[in-house]
């Protein structure tokens, strides 16, 4: 049986894909530091006698016993709120904790795949993003620990590949959401269908006419697995090109949740990029790749786990 280690196992992205590899027959290790993440997303597994869990802050030497052959680098804070208040283990696990990664899979001869983003690109001025753009990155901006700790972790991870032939993949991962996001992560979605299930007005920031393209998590986690079996060591674009304001969203939301909140308007966060698309082409030709799941059936399946979610878990404010 194949190994693979996957780091921000117990986060949003890293849970779907131990589900998605423990049901292609793969042996998981799961591991994360639960700074952001919550064990009730991998609790399903714990029974599991293809998965175990290591609790580990992966920017600390990481010690791995026998065979190991993928691994698949996810444990970062991905929520802007998340990474304004952590910044500084933001750019730790990004840069050391890829250092820490590459190091591993250099020992162990097993392919490493990174969580890239669509925030390499900035404040975007190419629309929509092709990977051949370089990006409109305010480094010393607050958001500027996430995209830097990322442009690193992909030069770092490029420097490996080419310098120690390492086999690497790099997915630049567009916005993502399904159920296992934290309700109060701060993120657009979560936020949103949290204030329609708590009767309160939704918060739109700016004037609402900042776009982005929304994945659902199965499409995401299928082009991730598909890249990471490909054989091509650039960074890819994996989003769904389906673009829309946040104001428009907004009212999209109200609707599905069959509520009728207000929305009211609140400051756009400093450097909030103003448009975010992915081209997908190389996607589409490489891999094959390419979304299934329709917006408006991707998020009635991500509010209905959000009402399933318990009143603690509703009104929860801090993580
Ligand atoms: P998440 O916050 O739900 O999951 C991240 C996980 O990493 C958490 O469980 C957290 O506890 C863990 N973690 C953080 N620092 C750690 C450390 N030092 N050691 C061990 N574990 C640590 O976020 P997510 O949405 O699942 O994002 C996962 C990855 O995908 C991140 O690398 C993120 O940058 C990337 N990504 C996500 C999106 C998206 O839309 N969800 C978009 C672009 C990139
Ligand atoms: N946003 C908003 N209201 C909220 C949360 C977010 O209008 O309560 C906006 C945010 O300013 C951004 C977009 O929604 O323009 C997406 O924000 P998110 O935090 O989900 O992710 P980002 O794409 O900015 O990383």
């Amino acid at each position: 049986m194949k190994k693979v280690l996957i780091t921000g196992a117990a986060g949003f992205l890293g849970s779907h894909l131990c589900d998605k590899f423990i049901h292609e027959g793969f042996y998981v290790i799961g591991m994360d530091n639960f700074i952001t993440g919550d064990k009730k997303n991998i609790s399903h597994l714990a029974n599991n006698p293809n998965f175990e869990f290591i609790e580990h802050d992966v920017t600390e030497f990481i010690k791995i016993e026998g065979d190991l052959h993928y691994i698949l680098h996810f444990a970062s804070p991905a929520s802007p709120i998340d990474y304004l208040k952590i910044p500084i283990q933001t750019l730790k696990v990004g840069s050391l904790g890829t250092h820490n990664l590459l190091g591993l899979a250099k020992a162990k001869n097993a392919r490493l795949l990174i969580a890239s983003t669509s925030e390499v690109y900035g404040d975007p001025l190419v629309h929509p993003q092709t990977e051949d753009y370089y990006g409109n990155v305010n480094t010393i901006g607050p958001r500027g620990v996430y995209d830097e700790a990322k442009r690193f972790q992909e030069s770092i991870t490029m420097a490996y590949h080419r310098f120690h032939g390492l086999e690497t993949r790099i997915v630049r991962i567009f916005n993502t959401y399904g159920p296992r996001m934290r309700l109060n992560d701060g993120r657009v979605i979560p936020a949103f269908m949290g204030q329609a299930l708590r009767g309160e007005d939704l918060t739109v920031f700016g004037d609402g006419k900042q776009t982005r393209s929304f994945c659902y998590v199965d499409d995401q986690v299928d082009g991730i697995y598909k890249l990471m079996f490909s054989d091509y060591a650039y960074p890819v674009n994996i989003g769904n090109p389906n673009e829309i304001t946040i104001g428009d969203f907004a009212e999209e939301i109200i609707k599905l949740t069959n509520t009728n909140q207000k929305v009211i308007y609140k400051e756009l966060p400093v450097d909030d990029p103003l448009q975010r698309q992915p081209d997908i082409t190389l996607a589409k030709e490489l891999l094959g790749w390419q979304p299934k799941v329709e917006r408006e059936e991707g998020m009635l399946k991500t509010f209905n786990y959000f009402k399933s979610l318990s009143e603690e878990d509703l009104y929860k404010s801090e993580h």
